[in-house]
């Protein structure tokens, strides 16, 4: 096969087997040697076909992957309906602690006017516009030649069913209310059985496959499973050590600061940032305490600091055997 099967049948590599099928049927018509007296016809034709079967066979042995994984489905499926993908949007909160979601979207089922074939009862004729049903056109040298849209023909002879435009389906909207369990990632995939395209005689159903999203957080930010987020503390607190509360996915909680630098300090609570998931083990949750010194002081604050200070400052002198001593020496005790 020299040429890409997407590019003889003139489909968009997302495109599913509905569409394949489309294009073929249009194409088929187009170049079928007993109608097109092309001399390339047969060759297009060929080319068609082979297009066609390739992709078709691709199809079926993505089928039998996804398959593989379900053991409630028959293990020599003869067709299934594609799968729809669609995204699913969560707050970090829903995404953690598990929630039930209504989840709307529209899948196909066979056409009823033509049983999903695509195909009218009636066929009827049009006639090619860009020849106008001459079956010629010129070229750039002036030149009569076969109208390539037509194939030379000069009309379309189509049976296409005028209720679902030859795609042989039908959409209908549809409203599931689905359970997502807690502890999904972004990126997860949550696939329900059966609830994809529409199947129909011996097709089965297609899946739907739901990727999370997880909306950004106004306070925490979710790598992996952790959770980190920075907090704001008295620096004062952080002299002095004492307890504090961190807000968490799961309430409040108390944790007892040790008295240190009023630098930032980075705290790590294991376990307690994002829920795990199956054999994976929860997330830790990850502080950067931010020391913040008192901007404004009122009178009875202002004498507390300066009674604390002058408490730090006899610490400090002893500290500093140097100082103690010039200050002796010059009357200053
Ligand atoms: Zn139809
Ligand atoms: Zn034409």
């Amino acid at each position: 096969m020299k040429n890409n099967p997407y590019t003889v049948l003139g489909v968009s590599r997302t495109a599913g087997p509905a569409e394949w099928k489309r294009a073929y049927r249009r194409l088929a018509m187009r170049w079928h040697p007993d109608r097109n007296d092309h001399p390339e016809a047969t060759e297009r034709f060929k080319e068609i076909r082979a297009a066609y079967d390739q992709l078709a066979a691709l199809d079926s042995k993505e089928e039998v992957i996804s398959g593989a994984h379900d053991e409630a489905e028959p293990e020599e499926a003869a067709a299934k309906a594609a799968d729809i993908r669609l995204n699913l949007e969560l707050s970090l909160e829903e995404a953690a602690a598990g929630c039930r979601k209504n989840v709307h979207y529209a899948r196909g089922k066979p056409c009823p006017t033509c049983q999903g074939s695509g195909e009218a009862g009636i066929s009827r004729t049009t006639f090619c516009a860009t020849c106008h049903g001459s079956g010629r056109v010129r070229d750039g040298q002036r030149t009569l030649q076969p109208c390539a849209d037509c194939g030379g023909r000069g009309f379309f002879t189509e049976r296409s069913c005028r209720d679902c435009g030859g795609s042989g389906r039908q959409t209908t909207e549809v409203k599931l209310k689905i359970t997502v369990p807690p502890g999904m990632l972004p990126g997860d995939e949550l696939r329900l059985s059966g609830q994809g395209e529409a199947g129909g005689q011996n097709v089965l159903p297609g899946d739907l496959y739901l990727t999370i999203i997880i909306q950004a957080h106004p306070l925490y930010q979710l790598r992996e499973r952790n959770l980190h987020f920075s907090m704001p503390v008295s620096a004062l607190a952080m002299l002095a050590g004492g307890d504090i509360e961190l807000p968490s996915l799961f309430g409040r909680l108390k944790h007892s600061l040790e008295a240190g630098a009023t630098e930032i300090r980075e705290l790590r609570l294991l376990g307690k940032g994002y829920p795990g998931r199956g054999k994976t083990p929860a997330g830790d949750l990850i502080v950067s305490l931010q020391p913040v010194f008192p901007q404004r002081l009122d009178a009875r604050q202002r004498k507390l600091l300066l009674q604390a200070n002058a408490a730090l400052m006899d610490k400090a002198a002893e500290s500093l055997p140097e100082i103690v001593a010039w200050r002796q020496e010059n009357g200053l005790s």
